[in-house]
């Protein structure tokens, strides 16, 4: 059960996204929570546990890409068998109705295209868990051809076609954005009029700066978490508690 202040201000989100005919969700490891996907940063989050594999510690040191590789191994039946929760499948219904533009993530997870957003509509920010990349030539590969390679004692593997390392295909700390990806998500920042942040400590840069962008713009910026954030203070709107809860509501306001 919703509070009443809560409910009123996801009403007053709702109202506004109707003026503005459309908004933009900048979404976080918080709305996969749901889904049994550990966050980063939350009360119950991976840093908890263990400490970022920097890209350059990942290319130069042996034991951190071995350690690299074990932790996605132990991750990879939780991210591969997740499914949509109801956060994920409100705003795919959102988005059918016509107000959700696009979906800038920051997850790895393709948890947003699994609801049914089109892939073109959803920006991956920091590259995508669903597939294993060469860092060198770049080269695709799927999951299920790489794991077996573990049982025979692999610890790191490497690309048949020009030996360079593998590694999920995800943005590692110290690894470039992707070029199109980025661009295209500070265009849209820069153009949306509402942009809501969905489960974000939005303290991982570049990515946290995509709100600062829609507000100098002069658009609105609205919050929702579990948690207070460090950009709090520069919303217009903070809606405090579950994702899939309040995405649920917001839907139900846009369209009944
Ligand atoms: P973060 O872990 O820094 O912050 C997540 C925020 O969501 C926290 O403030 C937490 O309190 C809040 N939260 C957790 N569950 C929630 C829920 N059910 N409802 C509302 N709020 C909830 O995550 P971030 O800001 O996305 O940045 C961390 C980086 O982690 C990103 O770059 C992302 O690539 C990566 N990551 C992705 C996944 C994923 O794909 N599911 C999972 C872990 C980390």
């Amino acid at each position: 059960m919703l509070s009443e202040k809560l409910s009123k201000n996801i009403k007053k989100l709702a109202d506004l996204i109707k003026d503005k005919k459309e908004f933009v969700a900048f979404t976080g490891a918080g709305i996969s929570t749901e889904s049994g996907i550990p966050d980063f940063r939350g009360p119950r989050g991976i840093w908890k546990k263990y400490k970022p594999i920097m890209l350059r510690e990942f290319l130069s040191n042996p034991q951190d890409r071995e350690e690299y590789w074990r932790r996605k191994i132990e991750l990879y039946p939780a991210l591969s068998s997740a499914e949509p929760n109801i956060g994920h499948v409100s705003l795919a219904e959102i988005f059918k109705a016509g107000f959700l533009k696009y979906v800038i993530t920051q997850n790895i997870d393709g948890l947003h295209q699994k609801a049914g957003i089109p892939v073109e509509n959803v920006i991956e920010l920091h590259g995508s868990n669903t597939y294993i990349s060469c860092l060198s030539c770049g080269k695709r590969y799927e999951w299920e051809d790489i794991l077996p390679l573990f049982d025979k004692g692999v610890k790191a593997p490497k690309c048949a076609k020009c030996e360079g390392w593998l590694k999920p295909a995800t943005i590692s700390f110290g690894q470039s954005m992707p070029e199109k990806e980025t661009a295209m998500a500070l265009e849209i920042a820069r153009k949306i009029k509402i942009l809501v942040v969905v489960g974000s400590s939005l303290q991982v840069y570049p990515a946290a700066s995509i709100p600062g962008i829609t507000t100098q713009a002069g658009g609105i910026f609205a919050i929702i978490n579990n948690t207070s954030t460090v950009q709090d203070t520069a919303a217009d709107i903070i809606l405090t508690g579950n994702a899939g809860d309040i995405l649920k509501e917001l839907r139900i306001n846009l369209i009944k």
